[in-house]
């Protein structure tokens, strides 16, 4: 259920209403628009409580939110929200490229492709230093010492980090190195970590679990959403179909389904997604041009030698390509008549 308060209500009037929420049980999450504020009541069955609300003044009306998502829909929240990583919004006008190994492999690989993508305009670096593996004899990543190596590329290159954390017990490890933490397909519907992220307050990027309804995703986002962190951007790295020729079918439909959706950014992982170093560069066009906020891609200075991944990972001249195209694109479309 959603609260709308009136235009004219004073603060005193929303906090009243919010406490009034806390005093029936419930939880209050306060969205403070330009024009007015949002009171998102959370629990179970809400709105059978409407009534207790009819005497309290400044609110313009109650609604009841259908979607099983709330405070990721744009009921909740009309304007899109950006994603503070560190000083690089990601959901603003700017499309953010993260980019960067599959795996943290060792300090100078990673070090020389940091450099790399940052020179070509990537803003925030991507590694794995725990690898979720399907298989349990290939490569589990570095760990904290990868985390480490992370860190060091930041302080060197300025780019932002995001690396995987793959269980609870880990969260506050890997926040103390990176600046978003990235919860992988594996893990979309791990119902204990999404919460312990929520709780940890840090940027969160949250892939699509690869056989995952747009509609599952959304009610993850909730869950991190719900511990009030609100930095949440989804990440689109597609889903299993009856295809084989391809790693996964990248679910393009997403992008501008969940904008329509939800109010969270949405970044496009064309690496996982097709699993073809080939196709990374067309597909990242596409996905932009379908209303992605960012790319994630794989990048390795060597990518018929990488510990993970290489067979999608891009190489340095086919990144380079890649960011030339992309600036071709945004400059086209954004003098395109609207
Ligand atoms: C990755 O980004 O390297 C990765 C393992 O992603 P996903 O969880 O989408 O498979
Ligand atoms: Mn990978």
């Amino acid at each position: 259920m959603i609260i709308v308060m009136s235009h004219h209500a004073t603060r005193a009037q929303v906090d009243a209403v919010a406490e009034r929420v806390e005093e029936i049980g419930l939880r209050p999450e306060v969205s403070v628009g330009e024009d007015r504020s949002l009171i998102g009541v959370i629990g179970g069955n809400a709105y059978a409580y409407r009534e207790s609300f009819s005497h309290l003044a400044g609110i313009q009306e109650i609604l009841q939110i259908t979607k099983p998502f709330k405070l990721a829909s744009r009921e909740f929240q009309a304007r899109d929200t950006v994603v503070d990583v560190a000083g690089v919004p990601v959901g603003g006008d700017e499309v953010v490229v993260m980019a960067g190994p599959c795996s943290v492999e060792d300090e100078a690989m990673l070090l020389r492709t940091a450099r790399f993508v940052a020179e070509q305009g990537a803003r925030i670096l991507r590694g794995g230093a725990f690898k979720p593996r399907t298989s349990p004899y290939s490569f589990q990543g570095l760990g904290e010492a990868g985390l480490e190596m992370l860190a060091t590329a930041r302080d060197e290159t300025g780019l932002r980090v995001v690396s995987e954390v793959v269980t609870p017990s880990d969260v506050e490890l890997v926040c103390r190195y990176v600046d978003m933490l990235q919860v992988g397909t594996r893990n979309m519907q791990n119902y204990a970590l999404l919460q312990e992220v929520g709780r940890s307050g840090k940027p969160v990027l949250l892939k699509r679990g690869m056989s995952s309804t747009v509609e599952e995703w959304l009610l993850a986002a909730e869950y991190v959403l719900s511990q009030g962190n609100r930095g949440v951007a989804l990440c689109e790295r597609g889903i299993r179909t009856f295809e084989t020729s391809t790693r996964f079918t990248l679910d393009l439909n997403s992008v501008p389904l969940v904008r329509e959706l939800s109010h969270l950014p949405v970044v496009v992982d064309p690496s996982q997604g097709t699993g073809r170093w080939s196709l990374v560069r067309p597909m990242s066009l596409a996905a932009v041009a379908a209303g992605a906020h960012g790319l994630i891609v794989e990048v390795h200075p060597r990518p018929g030698e990488a510990l993970s991944d290489g067979a999608q990972s891009l190489d340095f001249e086919g990144f380079e390509r890649l960011m030339r195209e992309l600036r071709r694109l945004l400059e086209a479309t954004a003098s395109q008549p609207v």
